[in-house]
């Protein structure tokens, strides 16, 4: 059975499949811009594509996950103005702090990360390409514009009607578009390349046009041309990016290389609403993972509210929502320990297998895998999984061992971790082994190796709650 998901351009669910002859699946994902930290927003978009990575690869596609950084246009550029920084350090710094958030919240680090900056000079070959194919103009000042009228498909992702389009100045979300005000022959054309600017202070590169720097859309279809070349098979982004950007990039990538079908899926996830309300910075609710750590959550948590709604309807992140995951994964984590005490497991043995170690049958878990495969289904899945969790009948060692297999194979699925200490950091095995060993020792009855298991992890630096029915471990 293949994994099914929403095309944004066909309008219809189809299968992802690898094209005849080819090897690996190619996946483009717009990445973040790094002039501050990532907020939540942002992270639900990667965090969805992480879950339909980690599912293609479950279902057995070898994927090439491409996630570039932005890391020069306006923002950056002024960013690091105002700190004093060279562009590269102050991109860096934020890249940095990017790739920290990612690690906490489990997301797969992409097969490439290609930077903007690296890869200006196939920018500009693919300027120059569209130039002399008469898919763009150079202004006076030298800047070149793409001229959206030389590409009669133009609007066919968002199924605009090109003769009613006059401006780019609202995305798809609504938002106003930071529009490029340069010298355009018309509304609807945008920047290809930007003519240096007083403004820009170092951050120019030379061009045939003169010296300057390239326009947002651009490098995204610089990027995937170079690594996953005229066509691919998937390309996502949040679902404000599908109008200009994504529209933008299929009209520079179609013109410049003459190939047609620039991605042949297209996956948008939808708006983060928090409490209600659209996030703004006005409103102060962009919130950043370390904002949400500071307030006594984890990665962990954060990462099931933010796949917990379904990717094609905006999901209202609210506390009491960070609540309901901190509680449901409790509740994962007290029946996995009640089952691998039958199964004759320790926690130590729960580890969520890699990929490729995955062999064992899903079991009861067979329905969470099978709805989440029908459009990334998420919160079908957990119902389903939580069905398995809710029943209260006796199982044999056989049965259990089962149980806690699929039940890691599709928290591995959707990211989610278990036994993980309150910072959101992996136990190390050396303290799950401990924890697991005083465990049996304590329900043996054999306090004194108990005792002095405990003081074992103490000197370690952990200590162990014991609850009825389990345990925690916390670090001192
Ligand atoms: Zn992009």
């Amino acid at each position: 059975m293949a994994v099914f998901l929403h095309d944004t351009m066909s309008r219809e669910k189809r299968p992802l499949l690898l094209k005849p002859g080819h090897e690996t699946f190619g996946m483009y994902c717009c990445g973040p811009t790094v002039y501050g930290p990532a907020h939540i927003g942002n992270f639900r978009t990667f965090a969805v594509q992480d879950v339909l990575r980690r599912t293609l690869e479950i279902a057995g596609l070898q994927v090439k996950h491409v996630r570039n950084i932005t890391d020069v246009d306006d923002k950056t550029i002024r960013g690091a103005q105002a700190a004093g920084q060279t562009l590269a350090e102050f991109t860096q710094g934020w890249t940095d702090k990017f790739h920290a958030d990612c690690l906490a919240l489990g997301l797969l680090p992409p097969h490439v990360e290609p930077s903007a900056v690296v890869h200006i000079p196939q920018q500009v070959a693919m300027i120059k390409s569209l130039v002399d194919r008469g898919h763009a103009y150079v202004a006076k000042d030298g800047s070149v514009y793409f001229k959206v009228c030389s590409c009669p498909d133009y609007g066919k992702l968002n199924h605009i009607d090109f003769s009613k389009l006059q401006t780019q100045a609202e995305n798809s979300a609504g938002e106003a578009n930071d529009a490029d005000e340069y010298e355009r022959e018309s509304a609807s054309d945008f920047a290809l390349w930007k003519s240096r600017k007083p403004e820009d202070g170092a951050n120019f590169w030379p061009s045939p046009w003169g010296e300057g720097r390239p326009g947002w859309h651009i490098e995204c279809s610089a990027m995937s041309l170079a690594h996953l070349g005229a066509t691919f098979d998937l390309h996502g982004g949040g679902i404000d990016l599908c109008f200009p950007h994504h529209e933008n990039e299929i009209a520079q990538s179609e013109c410049a290389t003459g190939v047609k079908g620039f991605a042949a899926h297209w996956f948008h996830s939808a708006h983060l609403m928090v409490e209600g309300e659209k996030m703004s910075k006005s409103k102060g609710n962009l919130y950043t993972l370390s904002q949400l750590v500071d307030k006594g959550f984890t990665a962990n948590e954060l990462r099931y509210t933010l796949i917990s709604g379904h990717y094609r309807s905006s999901l209202n992140f609210t506390f009491a929502g960070l609540e309901s995951a901190r509680s449901a994964i409790a509740k994962l984590e007290r029946w996995t320990d009640r089952l691998l005490a039958v199964a004759g497991f320790s926690r130590a043995d729960f580890v969520a297998p890699a990929v490729q170690e995955v062999q064992t049958a899903w079991g009861r878990f067979a329905p969470a895998w099978e709805i989440l495969q029908e459009d990334l289904n998420v919160p079908g899945c957990l119902g389903q999984i939580f069905t398995v969790v809710g029943e209260k009948d006796e199982v044999s060692p056989h049965q259990a061992r089962e149980d806690v297999c699929g039940l890691a194979k599709i928290l591995y699925a959707l990211g989610i971790v278990l036994f993980v200490a309150k910072d959101g950091v992996a136990l190390p095995a050396t303290i799950v082994e401990l924890g697991a060993r005083r465990w049996a020792a304590k329900q043996a009855k054999d306090f004194a190796a108990a005792d002095r298991l405990r003081q074992e992890l103490t000197a370690a630096g952990w200590t162990m709650l014991d609850r009825k029915d389990g345990y925690d471990l916390r670090p001192l």
